[in-house]
């Protein structure tokens, strides 16, 4: 029997193409897949990666209409410190007629002020705030320079009654049952929810705090707590939940070992 299907990891089950002008981002995840192949690249180091430099190519160059829908920033994020570079390229993007998918783990003020200033371009954003867990102590360890959940949640709902349209992703889930935030997260959100596991740890030492946290991640990746996600998220009503390949793969990979292939 052959079984094959098309592998979309990460961005590209989102997106046609994207768009970055930065190097480096001072959220510094613990899982960043952008930071492991900076450092694989020798482009940035483990402490060099969260200090944010501009790339004046990308920010300065005009942007055509492209087919499909662009996703910015994916290898970095809107903050502060990059708020004004980031508007400048949203602006040629949506200026060029291009639908934006703009993700981020939102700053309150950066999605405060993009909701206005954007507010025209509605009609092509949509915005895809990354809210891993509820626990703020859960996301101080994996995501350290991130906002807190609270801070999340705000800018979530800001976009939401500025009549943008929503969506969230779950992407690492950090807590066993991503329902629970689930609940907290929906009336918010007019498109999706989508849940994806952690892929890579591009950082942890060897201290028992720091081994807690990744035993923790072990654990509730397992093919049952996969399994079990993934069939709540078909019964799940209120809003419409998508797992990421990233799990799909993982329990493919499990049947197929199960039947000897
Ligand atoms: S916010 Fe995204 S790009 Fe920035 S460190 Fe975290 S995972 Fe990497």
């Amino acid at each position: 029997m052959m079984v094959s299907r098309k592998v979309t990891l990460g961005t590209k089950e989102w997106a046609d193409s994207n768009v970055n002008c930065y190097l480096g981002c001072s959220h510094d995840c613990r899982y960043c897949y952008a930071k492991k192949m900076a450092i694989r690249f020798k482009r940035k180091t483990e402490k060099t990666w969260r200090i944010m430099v501009p790339n004046y190519k990308n920010i300065r160059k005009g942007y055509r209409k492209r087919t499909g829908r662009i996703m910015f920033p994916t290898s970095h994020d809107i903050t502060l410190k990059s708020l004004d570079h980031c508007r400048l390229v949203l602006r040629k993007l949506l200026q060029a007629k291009n639908n934006v998918l703009i993700t981020s783990k939102p700053n309150l003020n950066c999605i405060t002020l993009l909701c206005k200033e954007f507010e025209s371009f509605k009609a092509q954003i949509q915005f895809r705030f990354t809210i891993t867990s509820c626990n703020d102590e859960v996301l101080k360890f994996w995501e350290p320079g991130a906002p807190t959940f609270n801070e999340r949640l705000q800018s979530l709902t800001l976009a939401h009654v500025a009549g943008f349209k929503t969506s969230v992703s779950i992407e690492p889930f950090l807590d066993k049952d991503p329902f629970e935030l689930i609940e907290i997260l929906y009336p918010y959100v007019t498109e999706s929810i989508w849940i994806g596991k952690m892929n890579y740890i591009s950082s942890i030492g060897n201290n028992k705090n720091e081994q807690k946290y990744s035993e923790y991640i072990k654990e509730i990746n397992s093919t049952n707590n996969l399994k079990a996600i993934t069939l709540k998220s078909k019964k799940y009503i209120k809003v419409k939940i998508n797992i990421k390949d990233s799990i799909n793969n993982e329990l493919l990979h499990y049947k197929l070992k199960k039947s000897g292939f």
